[in-house]
């Protein structure tokens, strides 16, 4: 019988240290040797193509998750507004090329002299165009090749013209990538690389998915913390290794009774980023108030599982333009729908991202149309992912507290 409180920690956070500290090293490696090539991709780029052609796979993305989540992100960001970038532009960006003009970087804990050298940059505009404008930024720094996989955003119906437009370019950018790379594009590795993508991205929604469950045994914060190898290493035997472990201890925990929020009383959904630089404080708010955040838009973007070895192409196309955040709104109030419903969810947080416009879907009514057709309240918050000067967190508690009393008031 759990009598406590606060939220009940995840054993496999040791192995998720171990994981990420060895991808890290495998890239530090890379760029002090020059064993490997370093590519650079964004977080919903073609990873399983990198990573079939040999190289090491940099992500700033999840730099910029880990200056926010350091609270290290608001020392960075005036940096690159000197430098010419707004903002008013993604705080990962700015916070990102701030930290990298100041040469400082959370990975020197890790021995690294500063973020490992890219050989060559790769980006797909599935989720914004600032994605371009900041591997340009480097690329225009390094000297080095940047390829563009451009998808067009707001797609609502997924037509067979859209998809192979996208997996033509997917086969595109390969002669640029032998250009730099020292292995030959293969379709076999590439076969082989597609199907752990896919196996890892399963894996991944089976653990989100252990949150249907009353109670739920992982919150929205723990989620937003194991993401990283199905970020950084999707394509690769390690994500799967590690998913397999976390979804283990999940299900243990169902069977033993265990929950994330010892007394869970309501479920939320989280609209948007996560606030990094409050992550554990949000954490331990809602778990004092009984209530579990189970599910999220951020973390269900990272399954892949149209992912399809016999069609390594095609279904590369379709996985990575039928992510949420490529989607029309039309599109996303079916998942979110959908989601609602399964989670069991008594009522949603959209977070307001000041700096990360497509991440926010409540700029166009959609709120307001869930609700009618769901009867689930909403609140609205905000904030920004990274820059902290976007957030007013007394303000913000008040909203939250008096929306859970709402919500209880009607249980
Ligand atoms: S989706 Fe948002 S947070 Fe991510 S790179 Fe684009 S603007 Fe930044």
């Amino acid at each position: 019988m759990q009598e406590k409180t606060e939220i009940v920690k995840l054993q496999s956070a040791g192995n998720l240290r171990i994981t990420m500290d060895d991808y890290f090293s495998r890239l530090r490696i890379a760029d002090e040797t020059g064993s490997k090539k370093v590519a650079w991709c964004t977080s919903v780029g073609p990873a399983e193509l990198l990573y079939s052609m040999g190289f090491e796979v940099y992500f700033p993305e999840n730099h910029g998750a880990m200056l926010g989540a350091s609270k290290m992100a608001d020392k960075y960001i005036p940096t690159a507004v000197a430098h010419g970038f707004s903002s008013d532009i993604c705080s990962y960006l700015t916070s990102d090329i701030g930290a990298f003009l100041q040469n400082e970087t959370p990975l020197q804990k890790s021995g690294f002299k500063s973020v490992p050298k890219p050989d060559i940059l790769v980006y797909n505009t599935n989720q914004c165009r600032e994605v371009g404008d900041w591997f340009m930024y480097y690329a225009r720094h390094f000297g080095v090749p940047a390829l563009e996989i451009n998808t067009p955003l707001c797609i609502n119906s997924l037509t067979t013209s859209i998809i192979t437009s996208v997996a033509a370019q997917f086969q595109e950018i390969i002669p640029e990538l032998e250009k730099v790379s020292t292995q030959k594009f293969d379709i076999d590795k590439f076969r082989e690389t597609i199907a752990l993508s896919h196996d890892g991205c399963v894996l991944w929604r089976h653990v989100l998915e252990t949150a249907k469950h009353l109670p739920s045994p992982i919150t929205f914060f723990d989620a937003a913390i194991h993401m990283g190898p199905i970020v950084v290493m999707r394509g690769t035997q390690h994500a799967v290794d590690y998913y397999k472990v976390l979804l283990a201890e999940l299900q243990e925990r169902i069977k033993n009774g265990v929950s994330a929020v010892p007394k869970e009383r309501l479920r939320l959904y989280w609209d948007g980023m996560p606030l990094w630089y409050k992550l554990s404080s949000n954490a331990k708010m809602f778990s004092s108030l009984d209530t579990c955040v189970v599910a999220s838009t951020y973390c269900n973007s990272w399954i892949f599982d149209d992912l399809d070895s016999a069609d390594p192409f095609m279904s590369s196309a379709l996985a990575y333009c039928k992510l949420f955040i490529v989607r029309a709104d039309e599109e996303k109030e079916k998942v979110l729908g959908r989601l609602l419903e399964e989670f069991s969810i008594d009522g949603i947080i959209y977070h307001e991202s000041k700096t990360c416009p497509r991440n926010s879907n409540n700029r166009y009514g959609l709120q307001n149309r869930l609700q009618s057709a769901t009867k689930i309240p909403f609140l609205e918050i905000h904030g920004d992912l990274n820059d902290s000067r976007c957030y007013s967190e007394e303000q913000s508690i008040i909203a939250i507290e008096t929306f859970i009393q709402q919500l209880l008031s009607k249980k």
